[in-house]
């Protein structure tokens, strides 16, 4: 439930006046609001003071005002594969209902404070469903080569570590070489 007390002030937090508790009152914006703190998983996410673009729909509705949007967000992250930085972007769309009393919203639903709202928490819980775990820089990202730590998008084609061993170095020049190179 949203603590009663709000900050009108605060960027996230949006005043439902106009729609004056008529039931089918709508409104529609587009707003640009700085990134929340702490948006995001472990390795990416959105960051803090970065632009999310907002289009948002308020409809009044019986038993609160019904908000319903898209957000598009920039990404800042670090592969999991190869940690070079990911810089992206992503669209995410929410649907909340905001009650305006406690007595017919259940535990979890979220609540008007007043004629104000805050939209943080849907805007936080939509990103965050979207985000990957393992983020990567490119779907065939190869990561970093085991032997010593290289880049392999960067090395050289075929790069790799022969590992010479004794018992099987006196067969070298006998056989074509092969690239033992493990597909990971
Ligand atoms: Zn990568
Ligand atoms: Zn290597």
């Amino acid at each position: 439930m949203t603590p009663h007390s709000l900050d009108p002030r605060a960027p996230w937090v949006i005043s439902t006046h106009d729609l004056g508790r008529r039931p089918g009152a709508m409104r529609r914006m587009s707003l640009t609001l700085p990134a929340p703190a702490n948006i995001g998983v472990d390795m990416i996410g959105v960051p803090q003071g970065a632009d999310v673009e907002l289009d948002i729909r308020l409809e009044a509705v019986m038993e609160g005002v019904l908000v319903t949007g898209t957000a598009h967000a920039p990404l800042r992250g670090e592969c999991a594969r190869c940690l070079e930085e990911i810089v992206s972007d992503t669209e995410v769309s929410f649907q909340e209902l905001f009650f305006y009393s406690a007595e017919d919203a259940a535990e979890d639903d979220s609540l008007l404070d007043g004629e104000l709202l805050d939209l943080e928490p849907a805007f936080r819980d939509a990103v965050v469903l979207t985000l990957p775990l393992s983020p990567v820089c490119s779907e065939d990202c190869s990561g970093l080569c085991s032997e010593c730590g290289i880049r392999l998008a960067e090395a050289e084609p075929g790069h790799g570590h022969e590992v010479v061993d004794a018992r099987w170095a006196k067969l070298q020049g006998l056989v074509p070489e092969h690239n033992n190179d493990q597909e990971s």
